[in-house]
């Protein structure tokens, strides 16, 4: 039997194959400022996250499937590597379309869509600190999502504190001999290609490389499958180096420069991160508005009521606010501009804070049926929880955003 959300409460009793993203002018408000060319693609995004993601994100979540079939159809749309160069296979769009697009897949499946994310952020660093062997050999086939990849950067004793990881690679001969585990990966054990931080000299940032490893590398292997509270649609788990040989030639830049290839990595993580939540609450305050009109209470339907009137223009306000915050930051790190770092963290932490609580609020408002697994509300708030923690969690952002504020000159 298929798992598929209702749109409504009980007394319609209404089974619906999605969450019912109508064009109505809400929807319409996240292509305002946009070219034609970015509301062409941003409605191709929407229209694959009607039709292919929204009415199996529910049993992608309940039966923790891995949909990679799905997934190697959103690269045939360019949704493989959407920032990554065209000669090697990718779209060669900006950060801003990325955002867009991210967005507009999540009111699909936020879960699915934020996988896409990271294995896009991996084909970027492949393909941007990659020399022309490595972008010509890992990219295209990242691009077509015939591989997958993972970024391994989280170790079981080190995650904000990110730079201090134990993972070792030594250098013999023509190769690295990685030990070591790095924890929580996205992907883990289902996916191809592995882009590694490890510890190739001293302590700190500058004693950190970035090696690509492949699947079928003798010494790999995988942790359980961790049981979570959402990302339901994509496995996790933990990636184990037992004297694992991988070749020099897989080492993206030069010895000491893989802390700063992960970290540049993670600032168009971050933008495509909140463009998840973005989605989300995209879709959650189309759901609120959808049940407002139709639950009666009081002899009335919701609707009517000015409170609830109130949180959903508070709600629609917030999400349009954060939306510009995003492409904001989009903009600044396409142009390469210096509060680019600072705008990608504020965007995370606004971001991905406002629209868990406009989501929890869309909750809120279906009362009693918003926490049944029948209705799809809930699926998005468990989702987009864990983008509060992940790449950097909001307390690392608000680090970052103050030590760049107080040093600048
Ligand atoms: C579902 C999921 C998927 C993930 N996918 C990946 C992946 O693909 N690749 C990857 O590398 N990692 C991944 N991660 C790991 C994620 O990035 C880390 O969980 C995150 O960076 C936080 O690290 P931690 O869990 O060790 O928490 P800790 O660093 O132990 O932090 C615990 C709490 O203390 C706070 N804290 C820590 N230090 C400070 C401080 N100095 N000031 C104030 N507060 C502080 C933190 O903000 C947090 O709230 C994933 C995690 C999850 C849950």
């Amino acid at each position: 039997m298929s798992v598929t959300y209702r749109i409504t409460h009980c007394q319609h009793s209404l089974h619906h194959t999605t969450p019912h993203l109508g064009c109505i002018c809400f929807s319409s408000s996240s292509a305002h400022g946009l070219s034609d060319e970015q509301r062409e693609f941003q409605k191709v995004a929407f229209d694959f996250a009607a039709n292919e993601m929204a009415p199996h994100m529910a049993e992608w979540d309940e039966k923790e499937m891995f949909p990679i079939e799905t997934m190697r159809k959103a690269a045939q749309l360019g949704f493989g590597g959407i920032y990554v160069q065209p000669d090697v296979g990718g779209s060669g769009l900006s950060r801003l379309d990325t955002s867009v697009i991210f967005e507009a897949l999540s009111t699909g499946c936020v879960s699915t869509t934020a996988y896409i994310s990271i294995h896009n952020m991996c084909a970027w660093m492949i393909d941007t600190f990659g020399n022309t062997e490595q972008r010509e050999k890992f990219c295209p086939d990242l691009c077509s999502m015939e591989k997958f990849a993972s970024y391994c950067l989280t170790e079981p004793g080190s995650g904000s504190d990110a730079a201090s990881l134990l993972t070792t690679a030594q250098l013999k001969g023509d190769h690295y001999i990685l030990n070591g585990s790095k924890a929580f990966i996205s992907g883990g054990g289902d996916t191809d290609v592995y882009v590694v931080m490890c510890r190739t000299g001293g302590k700190g940032p500058k004693g950190i490389s970035c090696l690509v490893v492949e699947k079928e590398t003798p010494g790999l292997s995988f942790g359980k499958k961790e049981k979570k509270v959402g990302w339901n649609s994509q496995p996790t788990r933990a990636v184990i180096f037992e004297d694992c040989a991988v070749p020099v030639t897989n080492r993206l830049g030069e010895e000491g420069q893989g802390f700063g290839i992960a970290m540049k990595g993670l600032n168009g993580g971050r933008i495509n991160i909140a463009s998840c939540s973005l989605g989300a609450a995209h879709a959650c305050v189309q759901l609120a508005r959808d049940h407002l009109l139709v639950r009666k209470q009081f002899g009335e339907t919701l609707s009517n009521n000015q409170f609830l009137q109130f949180k959903l223009a508070e709600m629609a306000t917030k999400l349009v606010a954060s939306r510009l915050l995003v492409r904001e930051a989009a903009t600044a790190l396409q142009e390469s501009r210096s509060d680019a770092v600072s705008l990608c963290s504020m965007a995370k932490l606004f971001v991905t804070d406002e629209c868990f609580n406009i989501c929890n609020q869309a909750l809120q408002m279906h009362g009693g049926y918003g926490y049944l697994k029948d209705y799809a509300v809930q699926q998005f708030v468990r989702d987009i929880r864990v983008h509060q923690i992940l790449e950097g969690t909001n307390e690392v952002m608000r680090m970052i955003i103050s030590r760049n504020l107080l040093t600048e000159s």
